[in-house]
């Protein structure tokens, strides 16, 4: 318990008398803290803090890095300022050795200030000293993050258009240089490696490769590529929102859990500019966002996740994993979020220019090369219509070639209303794509009026296809039943097909292989939404939980596992067997 004595130690508290010290210290929580340990992350809701013993220090997330951004001594309070803003904590407040703080929740912090209005002068001019100023808070949201890597790259080689799209679904912010950058050589900070070596990466204050392979670049950046442990309690595959989903229920469950993405986590979510259906965001949330909050947050529980390697290969009786450079990894349980892959165009021109103004997709790192430009969006759907809408902010106009009619069939209303307000943005109904045409880069399509046969020629800065998406299922063991299009068989639909052979009732998300999941798009059903995915990916931990206990694995750690987030104990009463199918 803090005494009165401490309270009285504590600068805004020293004024207080013995009876309103006695007060505040009933009402304050004693929190010990080992070094590394937070008192409070980035986001969480207020209270005031005040720190006893011990060194803390505030730290802010940057480009999912984390920056100290000062210091706090016995006798300092922190979390003033969003307790006078009534805001979430604006950065997080770290133990940098063992320490000791006392925690106010932000009622009993008002009902103190509402009789000592000292102690709610003091508060609030230290809110004002640490917001104001160029080292204050409004300095540090003022300030531009510094870029983390320089990219020397054309702007028409998919090797760099590939290496930009990665950092960017990392959250890695980086300058990119182009052979007409006026000042080149000064800001990659010397000579530029030869031109026919390009795309180039320089870590700032550290190395410079050329050409380098994606996993290479994860590697410089200190992204994991590498399993910590050789066994899991549960494997997850792909992270997008489903797999995020999982990782954060099984890490924060107490489950030692890996998560394998093959490229960057985010998933499709991840190239989404607008998602305007994701519960909670009244004004919506770009993909790119969403996923890098859900990464923070799982790997903050302890989750450990690997960028650029594919999980090419799964042994259904052992659950031994397969990745990419051979690397196998025991699993007591998988969770299969691998999601779906964006269909190909096969039309004249497209292999030749994909990544050199032709995309899948709607990358945010591409809206620099729309600037000033006619571009074109293949599709009718949700997404093109976001997309639309997106790269009307940056291109000169932006034309929808929509195969049928109306867009009314295929696109939600909103969307539908929101591009009828951008003058910049056009429809062209019942028209295909015949060609793509362009020596460097993409510089024209030939498009196709399906009612009449007749094919118009346009200029084209830039072509973005969706027009949907397939399971890419074709590596899973021939033991997962799958529906004819690819997309896996779980629960009822999967014992449909008489190849579930224990006794028990498979659960709701097993696939034909007991211990192995399945969650999100990748799973055969109607439905394919962040929601949908987000959910099905915290149902799954439930079962995996339920499979874990049934098999008789006491879910305990071994003596040598890795070190572990906020490992809470396994609530059994908490997983529902009524969700099993029957
Ligand atoms: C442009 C766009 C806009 C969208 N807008 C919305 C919207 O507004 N609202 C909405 O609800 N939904 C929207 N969606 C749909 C939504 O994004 C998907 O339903 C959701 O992302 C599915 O999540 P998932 O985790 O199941 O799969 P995915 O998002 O597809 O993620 C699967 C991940 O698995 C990885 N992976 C695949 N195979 C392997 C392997 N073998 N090894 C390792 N990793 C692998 C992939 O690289 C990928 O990162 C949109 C989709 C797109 C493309």
């Amino acid at each position: 318990m803090v005494t009165p004595e401490e309270i009285g130690r504590i600068e805004i508290f020293a004024g207080l008398d013995e009876v309103e010290r006695e007060r505040v210290s009933r009402l304050a929580a004693d929190i010990s803290l080992v070094a590394g340990e937070y008192a409070a992350h980035e986001g969480e809701e207020r209270a005031l803090f005040a720190l006893l013993e011990g060194r803390i220090e505030p730290v802010k997330l940057v480009d999912g890095i984390e920056r100290v951004v000062g210091v706090r001594h016995p006798g300092d309070i922190f979390g003033e300022v969003p307790i006078v803003l009534g805001t979430l904590f604006p950065v997080g407040f770290r133990a940098a050795e063992n320490s000791r703080v006392m925690r106010l929740e932000a009622a009993d912090y008002h009902a103190v200030a509402a009789l000592q209005p000292n102690v709610a002068k003091e508060v609030g001019r230290l809110a004002a000293h640490r917001m104001g100023g160029s080292h204050g808070l409004s300095g540090l949201a003022a300030e531009p993050p510094p870029p983390r890597v320089i990219v020397a790259g054309h702007r028409w080689d998919p090797g760099c258009t590939e290496l930009r799209r990665f950092l960017d679904l990392n959250q890695v912010t980086f300058k990119w240089l182009t052979p007409d950058t006026p000042d080149a050589p000064e800001q990659w900070g010397g000579p530029l490696p030869a031109e026919e070596d390009w795309p180039a990466i320089r870590i700032v204050d550290g190395k410079t490769v050329v050409r380098p392979q994606l996993r290479r670049a994860a590697e410089l950046l200190g992204l994991g590529t590498e399993a910590v442990a050789g066994e899991y309690d549960t494997v997850v595959v792909g992270a997008g929102p489903a797999g995020l989903a999982a990782a954060v229920y099984g890490a924060s469950e107490g489950l030692r859990t890996m998560v394998v993405e093959r490229e960057a986590p985010g998933g499709q979510a991840g190239t989404s500019s607008r998602i305007e259906n994701y519960l909670g965001f009244p004004s919506g949330v770009s993909g790119a966002e969403l996923a890098s909050r859900a990464l923070q947050q799982a790997r903050r529980l302890g989750a450990e996740i690997l960028v650029t390697r594919a999980v090419t290969r799964i042994d259904a009786a052992t659950l031994q994993l397969h990745l990419d450079g051979g690397d196998v990894i025991q699993a007591r349980t998988i969770v299969l979020a691998c999601g779906v892959a964006w269909r190909q165009l096969s039309i004249e021109g497209f292999d030749r220019l994909a990544g050199k103004g032709i995309h899948y997709g709607a990358a945010r790192s591409e809206a620099p090369n729309t600037h000033g430009l006619d571009i074109h969006i293949i599709g009718a759907g949700n997404s093109a219509g976001q997309a639309a809408l997106f790269f009307s902010t940056h291109a000169r106009s932006v034309t929808i070639l929509c195969r049928g009619g109306t867009l009314e069939r295929s696109m939600s209303r909103y969307l539908i209303d929101q591009l009828a307000m951008r003058p910049n943005i056009q429809t062209l109904y019942r028209t295909e794509l015949a060609a793509a045409r362009g020596d460097i880069s993409l510089e024209e399509i030939d498009v196709r009026d399906s009612a009449t046969g007749d094919i118009t020629r346009l200029p084209s800065g830039g072509l973005f296809i969706f027009i949907g998406a397939d399971a890419e299922t074709g590596w899973l063991p021939r033991e997962i039943a799958l529906d004819p299009r690819g997309f896996v068989l779980t629960g009822s639909d999967m014992r449909a097909t008489g190849r579930w052979t224990l006794d028990r009732d498979p659960y709701l998300l097993e696939t034909t292989v007991p211990g192995i999941f399945a969650c999100g798009d990748v799973r055969f059903g109607p439905v394919k939404r962040v929601a949908a995915s987000v959910g099905e990916g915290s149902m799954a931990i439930a079962f995996v939980h339920q499979y874990l206990r049934d098999a008789g694995w006491t879910e305990e750690r071994p003596p040598d596992a890795p070190p572990h987030g906020a490992a809470l104990p396994v609530d059994h009463a908490s997983v529902s067997t009524s969700a099993t199918a029957r």
